[in-house]
C-alpha cells in the first residue's frame, strides 16, 4: 500500500466519528459521483417527517445510481422523499432535482432568488458564462482562449436542472420538520445563493459549499442573481472574496459542534479552519503584492505567473481568486484598479 492510500485511509477513519454524529442525529451523508475535477458531491438524507434530502448531486444516470442505492440501504425510497433542500446554484448539487421532485411529489425549498433562477436553468446559466466570459475579455484573458472555455462550459451545461421551487427562503427564515427546526442563512460569497441551515438545538450546521474541510471554496464571480444589471464593468463586478470573508465571520461566531459540507468530510472546528482560510488569503494577498513590485498588470497575468498553466486551463476560477484578494488589497489602499482602457490593469499605490 502506497503512503497516499495510508493517508487516506487515516482520513477516512478522523472522518467515521463525525459521520456517526451526524448519523444519531438522523443525518446521513451520501456522497454521489460528479463528472466535475472536485470529485463526489456530499448529499444529505434527514429522516425526520418530511423526509428530507439536502442537495441532489449532478444530473447523471450514475449519480442517481449512487443516489438510489445510498438512500435504499437507509431503507427509504426516492418516491418517500417529501422536502428537497438546495443549499445553493451549482449544477453538482442540483441537477438531479427535476427528476427527483417529478418521482417524489416532494416540496422544494431554496434561497428565494434561485426560485427565478431554476425556472431556467439552461437560461440563467447561458447568461452566467456570458457574464463569465466579459470578465475573462476584461481582466486580460485572450479571446479564443475565453471562447474555448465558453464552450467547454456549455458542454457541462446538461448535468444541471430547471425545478420549481415551492418554498423561497430568505436570510433567517425557519424549516420546521417535524424533529427539528433548520433555520436558512444567506451566507454569499463562493455563490450568490449559498444558503447555510442550522440546527440550533443539536448546534449542527448544514453548510453546502460555503466551508469545505479539504479544499478551501473558491469566491467565483458570478453575476448577481439580482440588484443591478449583470454589466461586468471592473467598477460593478461583484466582490466575491470580500463578500465570502464577512459570511465565514459570521458562520465563525456561530457555536456549532459540527459542520456538515458540500464536498469532503464533516468538521468538528470550524472556528479554527476558518482562521486558516483567513490566513491563507493573507498569505495570497501579500504574494500578490509582491508579483506587481515590477509594474502594472492584469488579473490574467498575475494568474499566469502564480499557476502557470493552471491559470490557461482553468482561467476563470483562477482569475476569480486574483480579482478576489487584488479586492481585499484595493480596501486596505495599497493597490489601485485601472479600468480607463478596455482591459483593466492593476498597480501598487506609490
Ligand atoms: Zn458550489
Amino acid at each position: 500500500m502506497s503512503s497516499g492510500d495510508a493517508g487516506a485511509r487515516d482520513a477516512a477513519d478522523e472522518a467515521e466519528p463525525l459521520i456517526a454524529e451526524a448519523r444519531d442525529a438522523g443525518i446521513h451523508l451520501m456522497a454521489v459521483p460528479t463528472p466535475f475535477l472536485v470529485g463526489r458531491v456530499n448529499c444529505y438524507l434527514i429522516e425526520d417527517d418530511p423526509l428530507t434530502l439536502v442537495d441532489t448531486g449532478p444530473n447523471s444516470g450514475k449519480s442517481l445510481d449512487e443516489l438510489e442505492r445510498a438512500i435504499g440501504e437507509l431503507g427509504h425510497r426516492i418516491e418517500d422523499v417529501g422536502l428537497i433542500v438546495i443549499t445553493h446554484q451549482h449544477m453538482d448539487h442540483l441537477g438531479l432535482l427535476e427528476i427527483i421532485a417529478r418521482r417524489s411529489g416532494a416540496e422544494v425549498t431554496a434561497f428565494h432568488l434561485l426560485g427565478p433562477y431554476l425556472e431556467d436553468f439552461s437560461a440563467s446559466a447561458t447568461a452566467d458564462d456570458d457574464f463569465s466570459m466579459e470578465v475573462m475579455r476584461r481582466h486580460g484573458v485572450p479571446g479564443e482562449l475565453a471562447q474555448a472555455l465558453q464552450m467547454v462550459g456549455g458542454a457541462f451545461r446538461a448535468f444541471g436542472s430547471s425545478g420549481r421551487v415551492t418554498t423561497l427562503v430568505h436570510d433567517g427564515d425557519e424549516l420546521t420538520l417535524r424533529d427539528r427546526t433548520l433555520t436558512a442563512l444567506h451566507r454569499p460569497g463562493h455563490s450568490p445563493s449559498d444558503t447555510v441551515f442550522w440546527d440550533e438545538r443539536r448546534e449542527i450546521l448544514i453548510a453546502g459549499d460555503h466551508l469545505l474541510s479539504r479544499i478551501s471554496s473558491n469566491p467565483l464571480i458570478s453575476r448577481p442573481l439580482a440588484g443591478h444589471a449583470a454589466g461586468a464593468t471592473a467598477a460593478d463586478r461583484p466582490h466575491a472574496l470580500v463578500d465570502y470573508m464577512a459570511s465565514l465571520r459570521r458562520t465563525q461566531e456561530m457555536p456549532a459542534r459540527l459542520v456538515l459540507g458540500g464536498h469532503g468530510p464533516p468538521m468538528s472546528d470550524h472556528a479554527a479552519l476558518i482562521d486558516e482560510r483567513f490566513r491563507m488569503s493573507q498569505r495570497r494577498a501579500g504574494k500578490i503584492l509582491r508579483l506587481l513590485d515590477d509594474g502594472p498588470k492584469t488579473a490574467y497575468d498575475i494568474a499566469c505567473q502564480m499557476w502557470g498553466n493552471v491559470a490557461v486551463t482553468q482561467a476563470f476560477l483562477t482569475i476569480s481568486e486574483v480579482l478576489g484578494h487584488l479586492d481585499l488589497l484595493i480596501a486596505d489602499g495599497s493597490v489601485i484598479e485601472d479600468d480607463s482602457d478596455t482591459v483593466t490593469v492593476f498597480t501598487v499605490r506609490a
